[in-house]
């Protein structure tokens, strides 16, 4: 069987964060079979639409490296184009494409025309619920004649079409919870035309999921409800079904859904605090999910092999920052020297030279877990801050003395060659050879030079701001400090 996956979302805004981890779970579901993963816009829902959102959500796209084979793609600023033969894959294209299978619903008796208006349906609604019971359409229009739909339509009033759920139990089976059924008494006749002759959600998406040859159907859980209906929608339609995955949902450490309201939800918000897309896409694939017992860290191309929706886990994900941060900081240490420049760039617009910042960025990224906190320990690199001289001496040492030592290493420092300040090993076997040749204690000597080098109490080692630096800069900073103490 081809597998082919497809994301659907309405155009509200922004990714969540819990549609990243769908949209991974489509992609490996592709990627590992050889099948297609399908991007389609579900833009029925006018009164939802928001400006520019299948631009943002197309640029989060790109921005996490996901590559998909059909749908939407972005060719510049305000330029959509598509990709895929059995498109347009925006839903508000595709209108003319749903009204036949409702029409043959409604020749099969499988759906009703409904006139009553929003008003009767809320007074309805507020009864049953007086009343305790399942709010539900109460039928008042399913056996209407063919002449008084006729007579009334004629007249010009207003209309939905509605499915008729049959009576008896609808069952499938979920790729991730196993069987799941409801019994048809509960499901509402949905409405499948709306009355400004739109598809509903429910008609649209099963015939473009038939339309799209889609195999399998992943979404968030809380679209659980929605399947007996779309099941039924397959039944009546005589069309396959598809398999049917429902993602639990992401939560917050108290274990409630995690909202808007509650932080942040979107993609792109992890993204502006200094996580790497990679980092990400390993941390929420692996939600709730691990291919291995023993292993966190994910090749993408590993993701893909390993890949099985039996083991995703049918509870809740809690969205855990610390292991997220954890992770990001793993993949800041696996990137190349240019690899790591490029990405802090965004965060910092500090003036620094090439050589330093690559330098600077390196030692770092030690002891920093996302993009955003490079700026901040960038800052001991442009320039020397400003720093109190008595931090210059050592808690077991005295002033005087570390002056004198400051200004022997000083005089070291200044004749070592370039050779030596190309690596920070070099640098430092030098610095200790110096000191145990010279019968000297380590703190005397590398905590005065570190703070001259840092103007700071707490920072990299002397070795690291040595190489960083360079000799020159170094030097300068050195006697800045002999100077000041
Ligand atoms: N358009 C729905 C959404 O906004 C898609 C649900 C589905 O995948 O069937 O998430």
């Amino acid at each position: 069987m081809i597998t082919r996956t497809r994301i659907a979302p309405s155009p509200t805004g922004y990714m969540h964060i819990g549609t990243l981890r769908t949209v991974m779970f489509d992609y490996f579901l592709a990627r590992q079979s050889g099948g297609q993963f399908v991007v389609r816009i579900e833009d029925t829902d006018q009164a939802r639409l928001v400006e520019g959102a299948v631009e943002s959500l197309l640029k989060t796209f790109k921005k996490m490296n996901i590559d998909y084979d059909e749908g939407p793609i972005l060719l510049a600023e305000g330029t959509l184009s598509e990709k895929g033969d059995v498109g347009p894959y925006t839903q508000s294209k595709r209108l003319d494409l749903y009204r036949p299978y409702a029409d043959r619903l409604l020749a099969d008796g499988n759906a009703y025309v409904c006139f009553c208006t929003s008003e009767r349906l809320v007074e309805m609604r507020a009864a049953q619920v007086a009343a305790k019971q399942n709010p539900k359409y109460d039928r008042r229009c399913a056996n209407l004649s063919l002449e008084e739909v006729k007579a009334r339509q004629a007249a010009g009033e207003k209309f939905v079409i509605r499915m008729r759920i049959p009576e008896g139990e609808s069952k499938f089976v979920d790729a991730i919870r196993g069987e799941i059924s409801f019994n048809n008494a509960d499901v509402d006749d949905q409405v499948i035309i709306k009355s400004d002759g739109f598809a509903s959600y429910h008609l649209a998406v099963v015939v473009d999921d038939y339309l799209m040859k889609i195999s399998h159907v992943l979404r968030g859980e809380e679209w659980i409800s929605s399947t007996p209906k779309q099941i039924i929608l397959c039944t009546m339609l005589d069309i396959p079904m598809p398999i049917y995955a429902h993602v639990p949902l992401i939560l917050n450490p108290d274990k409630t859904k995690l909202s808007k309201r509650k932080g942040d939800v979107s993609v792109e918000s992890y993204l502006s605090k200094g996580y790497l897309p990679e980092a990400l896409i390993n941390f929420i694939s692996t939600l709730g999910y691990n291919p291995k017992a023993d292993q966190e860290i994910y090749e993408r191309a590993e993701l893909v092999e390993l890949f099985d929706l039996s083991k995703v886990s049918r509870a809740g994900a809690v969205m855990n920052i610390e292991k997220l941060d954890w992770m990001n900081h793993q993949y800041l240490m696996r990137l190349t020297q240019s690899e790591l420049v490029a990405a802090v760039q965004p965060f910092t617009t500090l003036d620094l030279s090439t050589a330093t910042l690559q330098r600077a960025l390196m030692i770092e990224r030690e002891r920093v877990s996302k993009l955003t906190e490079f700026a901040d320990k960038l800052g001991a690199y442009v320039g020397l801050v400003a720093y109190d001289p008595a931090i210059l001496t050592w808690k077991k040492a005295t002033a005087e003395d570390s002056a004198l030592q400051l200004k022997n290493v000083t005089e070291v420092i200044g004749q070592l060659d370039d050779a030596t300040f190309a690596k920070v090993a070099l640098l430092e076997a030098a610095i200790k050879e110096y000191i145990s040749s010279n019968g000297l204690q380590n703190g005397n000597v590398l905590w005065p030079l570190r703070v001259a080098l840092s103007g700071l109490e707490k920072s990299a080692s002397p070795y690291e701001l040595l190489w960083a630096l360079g000799k020159e800069e170094s030097v300068a900073r050195l006697q800045q400090a002999l100077a000041k103490i």
